[in-house]
Protein backbone atom coordinates (compact mmCIF):
# COMPACT_ATOMS: atom_id res chain seq x y z
CA UNK A 1 0.00 0.00 0.00
CA UNK A 2 1.04 3.78 -0.67
CA UNK A 3 2.10 5.67 2.22
CA UNK A 4 2.16 9.60 2.06
CA UNK A 5 5.86 9.38 2.24
CA UNK A 6 6.13 7.66 -0.57
CA UNK A 7 3.67 10.06 -2.62
CA UNK A 8 6.28 12.66 -1.65
CA UNK A 9 4.76 14.01 1.56
CA UNK A 10 6.98 15.72 3.87
CA UNK A 11 7.96 13.70 7.31
CA UNK A 12 7.13 17.40 9.20
CA UNK A 13 3.70 16.57 7.94
CA UNK A 14 3.37 12.70 7.88
CA UNK A 15 3.79 13.06 11.69
CA UNK A 16 1.19 15.06 12.68
CA UNK A 17 -0.97 12.69 10.41
CA UNK A 18 0.27 9.53 12.30
CA UNK A 19 -0.32 11.30 15.51
CA UNK A 20 -4.19 11.14 14.27
CA UNK A 21 -4.13 7.29 13.02
CA UNK A 22 -4.06 8.87 9.61
CA UNK A 23 -1.24 6.32 7.73
CA UNK A 24 -2.93 5.56 4.51
CA UNK A 25 -3.94 7.65 2.00
CA UNK A 26 -7.58 7.58 0.77
CA UNK A 27 -8.19 7.63 -3.33
CA UNK A 28 -8.57 11.03 -4.22
CA UNK A 29 -5.63 11.94 -1.76
CA UNK A 30 -3.47 8.97 -3.56
CA UNK A 31 -4.43 10.08 -6.95
CA UNK A 32 -3.78 14.25 -6.42
CA UNK A 33 -1.04 14.82 -4.39
CA UNK A 34 2.05 13.92 -6.20
CA UNK A 35 0.48 16.18 -8.72
CA UNK A 36 -0.44 19.33 -6.37
CA UNK A 37 2.71 19.13 -4.38
CA UNK A 38 4.28 20.12 -7.51
CA UNK A 39 2.29 23.03 -8.16
CA UNK A 40 -0.11 22.05 -10.82
CA UNK A 41 -3.54 23.33 -11.09
CA UNK A 42 -6.13 20.44 -10.27
CA UNK A 43 -9.48 19.69 -10.70
CA UNK A 44 -10.49 17.00 -7.78
CA UNK A 45 -14.16 15.54 -7.50
CA UNK A 46 -14.51 12.98 -5.40
CA UNK A 47 -17.56 12.28 -2.95
CA UNK A 48 -18.69 13.62 0.32
CA UNK A 49 -16.89 12.46 3.58
CA UNK A 50 -13.61 10.51 0.96
CA UNK A 51 -10.92 12.98 2.08
CA UNK A 52 -10.61 15.73 -0.12
CA UNK A 53 -9.70 18.22 2.98
CA UNK A 54 -6.00 16.64 2.89
CA UNK A 55 -5.86 16.15 -0.84
CA UNK A 56 -5.50 19.72 -0.70
CA UNK A 57 -4.39 20.36 2.43
CA UNK A 58 -1.09 18.27 2.37
CA UNK A 59 0.13 20.42 -0.60
CA UNK A 60 -1.12 23.87 0.71
CA UNK A 61 0.96 23.24 4.23
CA UNK A 62 4.04 21.70 2.30
CA UNK A 63 4.56 24.33 0.07
CA UNK A 64 4.01 27.22 2.51
CA UNK A 65 7.41 28.75 3.40
CA UNK A 66 7.40 28.35 7.55
CA UNK A 67 7.82 31.45 9.61
CA UNK A 68 11.30 30.77 10.75
CA UNK A 69 12.13 30.28 7.06
CA UNK A 70 10.72 33.59 5.62
CA UNK A 71 13.83 35.70 6.19
CA UNK A 72 15.22 33.46 3.38
CA UNK A 73 13.13 33.64 0.53
CA UNK A 74 11.52 37.03 -0.73
CA UNK A 75 8.30 36.98 0.96
CA UNK A 76 6.98 40.06 3.10
CA UNK A 77 6.22 38.39 6.52
CA UNK A 78 2.67 38.07 7.82
CA UNK A 79 0.88 38.44 4.84
CA UNK A 80 -1.11 34.96 3.69
CA UNK A 81 0.67 32.13 1.73
CA UNK A 82 -2.94 30.54 0.61
CA UNK A 83 -6.22 31.25 0.68
CA UNK A 84 -8.69 28.65 1.19
CA UNK A 85 -12.31 29.72 0.31
CA UNK A 86 -15.25 27.37 1.78
CA UNK A 87 -18.39 27.66 1.72
CA UNK A 88 -20.13 27.58 4.71
CA UNK A 89 -18.66 28.73 8.47
CA UNK A 90 -19.05 25.18 9.96
CA UNK A 91 -16.76 24.00 6.86
CA UNK A 92 -14.64 26.63 7.14
CA UNK A 93 -13.54 26.02 10.73
CA UNK A 94 -12.98 22.04 10.14
CA UNK A 95 -11.33 22.63 6.83
CA UNK A 96 -9.08 25.16 9.61
CA UNK A 97 -8.42 22.20 12.26
CA UNK A 98 -7.37 19.75 9.50
CA UNK A 99 -4.73 22.37 8.05
CA UNK A 100 -3.18 23.32 11.83
CA UNK A 101 -3.15 19.81 12.62
CA UNK A 102 -1.45 18.88 9.83
CA UNK A 103 0.67 21.90 10.20
CA UNK A 104 1.15 21.86 14.25
CA UNK A 105 5.21 21.41 12.83
CA UNK A 106 5.71 23.64 10.38
CA UNK A 107 4.45 26.41 12.80
CA UNK A 108 2.18 28.04 10.59
CA UNK A 109 -0.14 30.21 11.25
CA UNK A 110 -3.69 29.54 10.23
CA UNK A 111 -6.55 32.20 10.55
CA UNK A 112 -10.58 31.29 9.84
CA UNK A 113 -12.57 34.18 9.10
CA UNK A 114 -16.19 34.24 8.71
CA UNK A 115 -19.35 36.33 8.72
CA UNK A 116 -21.18 36.91 12.43
CA UNK A 117 -18.04 36.79 14.70
CA UNK A 118 -16.96 40.14 15.92
CA UNK A 119 -13.79 41.33 13.57
CA UNK A 120 -11.71 42.70 16.35
CA UNK A 121 -10.06 38.90 16.47
CA UNK A 122 -9.66 38.25 13.09
CA UNK A 123 -8.04 41.84 12.35
CA UNK A 124 -5.57 41.38 15.65
CA UNK A 125 -4.29 38.12 13.85
CA UNK A 126 -4.29 39.48 10.07
CA UNK A 127 -2.62 42.70 12.03
CA UNK A 128 0.08 40.02 13.75
CA UNK A 129 0.46 38.03 10.32
CA UNK A 130 -0.62 34.99 9.07
CA UNK A 131 0.44 32.06 6.67
CA UNK A 132 -2.84 30.28 5.69
CA UNK A 133 -6.40 31.72 5.14
CA UNK A 134 -9.41 29.55 5.59
CA UNK A 135 -12.70 31.85 5.34
CA UNK A 136 -16.23 32.18 3.99
CA UNK A 137 -16.65 34.55 0.61
CA UNK A 138 -18.29 36.94 2.01
CA UNK A 139 -16.21 38.23 5.30
CA UNK A 140 -12.78 37.98 3.14
CA UNK A 141 -14.52 40.13 0.38
CA UNK A 142 -15.09 42.29 3.32
CA UNK A 143 -11.72 42.11 4.96
CA UNK A 144 -10.30 42.40 1.11
CA UNK A 145 -12.11 45.70 0.97
CA UNK A 146 -10.84 47.03 4.05
CA UNK A 147 -7.92 46.58 3.18
CA UNK A 148 -6.49 44.59 5.75
CA UNK A 149 -6.30 41.00 3.93
CA UNK A 150 -3.61 41.16 1.62
CA UNK A 151 -4.08 38.50 -1.13
CA UNK A 152 -1.43 40.01 -3.21
CA UNK A 153 0.85 36.75 -1.82
CA UNK A 154 -1.17 34.20 -2.64
CA UNK A 155 0.46 31.48 -4.00
CA UNK A 156 -1.90 28.55 -3.53
CA UNK A 157 -5.85 29.60 -3.76
CA UNK A 158 -7.77 26.45 -3.25
CA UNK A 159 -11.92 26.58 -3.80
CA UNK A 160 -13.73 23.78 -1.72
CA UNK A 161 -17.09 22.53 -2.28
CA UNK A 162 -17.27 24.44 -5.33
CA UNK A 163 -20.71 22.83 -6.07
CA UNK A 164 -21.75 24.11 -2.78
CA UNK A 165 -20.89 27.55 -3.38
CA UNK A 166 -22.43 27.93 -6.90
CA UNK A 167 -25.68 26.52 -4.39
CA UNK A 168 -25.61 29.27 -1.99
CA UNK A 169 -25.12 31.82 -4.90
CA UNK A 170 -21.07 32.75 -3.95
CA UNK A 171 -19.93 32.20 -7.28
CA UNK A 172 -19.72 36.06 -8.13
CA UNK A 173 -17.72 36.49 -4.74
CA UNK A 174 -15.64 33.37 -5.43
CA UNK A 175 -14.67 35.28 -8.88
CA UNK A 176 -13.77 38.33 -7.07
CA UNK A 177 -11.64 36.48 -4.88
CA UNK A 178 -9.89 34.76 -7.63
CA UNK A 179 -9.23 38.49 -9.50
CA UNK A 180 -7.44 39.51 -6.20
CA UNK A 181 -4.87 36.83 -5.98
CA UNK A 182 -1.33 36.55 -8.34
CA UNK A 183 -2.16 35.28 -11.73
CA UNK A 184 0.73 32.88 -10.95
CA UNK A 185 -0.93 31.06 -8.23
CA UNK A 186 -1.44 27.17 -8.06
CA UNK A 187 -5.23 27.00 -8.24
CA UNK A 188 -6.85 23.78 -6.58
CA UNK A 189 -10.41 23.59 -7.20
CA UNK A 190 -12.36 20.52 -4.75
CA UNK A 191 -16.26 19.30 -5.46
CA UNK A 192 -18.42 16.20 -4.93
CA UNK A 193 -20.15 17.27 -8.25
CA UNK A 194 -19.05 19.32 -11.35
CA UNK A 195 -22.47 21.31 -12.93
CA UNK A 196 -21.71 23.45 -15.93
CA UNK A 197 -20.83 26.16 -13.99
CA UNK A 198 -18.04 24.91 -11.98
CA UNK A 199 -15.94 23.88 -15.33
CA UNK A 200 -16.57 27.45 -17.13
CA UNK A 201 -15.22 28.76 -13.88
CA UNK A 202 -12.43 26.11 -14.23
CA UNK A 203 -12.15 26.87 -17.64
CA UNK A 204 -11.76 30.70 -17.31
CA UNK A 205 -9.62 30.71 -13.71
CA UNK A 206 -7.62 27.69 -13.95
CA UNK A 207 -4.46 27.12 -15.85
CA UNK A 208 -4.52 23.45 -17.87
CA UNK A 209 -6.05 22.32 -14.30
CA UNK A 210 -5.41 18.28 -14.28
CA UNK A 211 -8.47 16.66 -13.91
CA UNK A 212 -9.09 13.78 -11.74
CA UNK A 213 -11.46 11.83 -10.32
CA UNK A 214 -11.56 9.53 -7.56
CA UNK A 215 -14.73 7.60 -8.56
CA UNK A 216 -16.93 7.05 -11.89
CA UNK A 217 -19.71 9.47 -12.15
CA UNK A 218 -22.09 6.75 -12.13
CA UNK A 219 -21.53 6.15 -8.01
CA UNK A 220 -23.71 7.81 -5.28
CA UNK A 221 -22.54 11.26 -3.79
CA UNK A 222 -21.94 9.53 -0.33
CA UNK A 223 -19.28 7.30 0.24
CA UNK A 224 -20.62 3.08 0.55
CA UNK A 225 -20.77 2.72 3.83
CA UNK A 226 -23.44 5.18 4.21
CA UNK A 227 -27.16 3.33 3.57
CA UNK A 228 -29.95 5.89 2.92
CA UNK A 229 -33.62 5.06 3.34
CA UNK A 230 -36.10 6.87 2.00
CA UNK A 231 -40.12 7.30 4.17
CA UNK A 232 -42.95 8.76 2.48
CA UNK A 233 -44.80 10.71 5.10
CA UNK A 234 -47.95 13.82 5.22
CA UNK A 235 -46.13 17.32 6.69
CA UNK A 236 -48.33 16.69 9.80
CA UNK A 237 -47.16 13.25 10.60
CA UNK A 238 -43.60 14.11 9.94
CA UNK A 239 -42.59 15.44 13.37
CA UNK A 240 -44.15 12.07 15.16
CA UNK A 241 -41.58 10.03 12.25
CA UNK A 242 -38.73 11.44 13.66
CA UNK A 243 -39.73 11.12 17.20
CA UNK A 244 -40.20 7.49 16.44
CA UNK A 245 -37.01 6.95 14.60
CA UNK A 246 -34.61 8.81 16.94
CA UNK A 247 -36.37 6.52 20.00
CA UNK A 248 -36.31 3.16 18.00
CA UNK A 249 -32.38 2.88 17.34
CA UNK A 250 -29.61 3.07 18.91
CA UNK A 251 -28.56 6.50 18.37
CA UNK A 252 -25.45 8.14 19.61
CA UNK A 253 -25.52 12.01 17.16
CA UNK A 254 -28.04 13.03 14.97
CA UNK A 255 -28.39 15.36 12.45
CA UNK A 256 -31.19 16.62 10.92
CA UNK A 257 -31.63 18.76 7.90
CA UNK A 258 -34.33 20.74 6.92
CA UNK A 259 -35.12 22.65 3.79
CA UNK A 260 -35.19 26.27 5.48
CA UNK A 261 -34.09 28.15 8.45
CA UNK A 262 -37.63 27.84 9.62
CA UNK A 263 -38.28 24.47 9.40
CA UNK A 264 -34.94 23.73 11.51
CA UNK A 265 -35.63 25.62 14.36
CA UNK A 266 -39.35 24.22 14.44
CA UNK A 267 -38.02 20.66 14.17
CA UNK A 268 -35.40 21.05 16.95
CA UNK A 269 -37.90 23.27 18.91
CA UNK A 270 -40.10 19.78 18.50
CA UNK A 271 -37.47 17.55 19.35
CA UNK A 272 -36.42 19.43 22.17
CA UNK A 273 -40.44 19.48 23.46
CA UNK A 274 -40.78 15.55 23.08
CA UNK A 275 -38.21 15.11 25.06
CA UNK A 276 -34.54 14.95 22.94
CA UNK A 277 -31.53 16.92 23.60
CA UNK A 278 -31.61 18.68 20.35
CA UNK A 279 -30.61 22.27 19.20
CA UNK A 280 -31.27 24.08 15.74
CA UNK A 281 -28.12 24.82 13.78
CA UNK A 282 -29.32 27.72 11.03
CA UNK A 283 -27.76 31.01 9.44
CA UNK A 284 -30.13 33.29 12.01
CA UNK A 285 -28.90 32.46 14.89
CA UNK A 286 -25.71 34.05 16.50
CA UNK A 287 -22.57 32.72 15.74
CA UNK A 288 -21.20 31.74 19.19
CA UNK A 289 -24.55 30.09 19.57
CA UNK A 290 -23.78 27.89 16.77
CA UNK A 291 -20.45 27.08 18.09
CA UNK A 292 -22.46 26.16 21.29
CA UNK A 293 -24.40 23.74 18.97
CA UNK A 294 -21.54 22.14 17.24
CA UNK A 295 -19.64 21.80 20.57
CA UNK A 296 -22.46 19.92 22.39
P1 LIG B 1 -14.63 15.47 2.04
O1 LIG B 1 -14.13 16.88 2.07
O2 LIG B 1 -14.20 14.73 0.82
O3 LIG B 1 -16.11 15.39 2.26
P2 LIG B 1 -13.05 15.16 4.45
O4 LIG B 1 -11.79 15.73 3.92
O5 LIG B 1 -13.85 16.04 5.34
O6 LIG B 1 -13.98 14.65 3.26
O7 LIG B 1 -12.69 13.78 5.18
C1 LIG B 1 -13.63 13.01 5.87
C2 LIG B 1 -13.01 12.40 7.11
O8 LIG B 1 -12.00 11.44 6.79
C3 LIG B 1 -12.31 13.40 8.02
O9 LIG B 1 -12.69 13.15 9.34
C4 LIG B 1 -10.84 13.14 7.82
O10 LIG B 1 -10.07 13.47 8.97
C5 LIG B 1 -10.81 11.66 7.54
N1 LIG B 1 -9.66 11.26 6.69
C6 LIG B 1 -9.22 11.90 5.60
N2 LIG B 1 -8.19 11.25 5.03
C7 LIG B 1 -7.97 10.16 5.78
C8 LIG B 1 -7.03 9.05 5.68
N3 LIG B 1 -6.14 9.00 4.70
N4 LIG B 1 -7.09 8.09 6.63
C9 LIG B 1 -8.00 8.17 7.63
N5 LIG B 1 -8.92 9.16 7.77
C10 LIG B 1 -8.91 10.15 6.86
MG1 LIG C 1 -14.82 18.69 2.21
Amino acid sequence: MTTFKELGVHPEICAPLERKGITTPFAIQEMTLSVALQGTDLIGQARTGSGKTLAFGIPVVQRSVSPKDRDYIDLPQGKPQALIVAPTRELAMQVSAEISMISEDRGLRVLTVYGGAGYDPQLDALQKGVDIVVGTPGRLIDLANRKVLDLSHVHALVLDEADEMLDLGFLPDVEKLVTLTPETRQTLLFSATMPGAIVALARSYMRHPMNIRAESASERETVPATAQFVYQAHDLDKPEMIGRLLQCEDHDKVVVFARTKRQAQRVADDLAERGFPASPLHGDMQQAARERVMQK
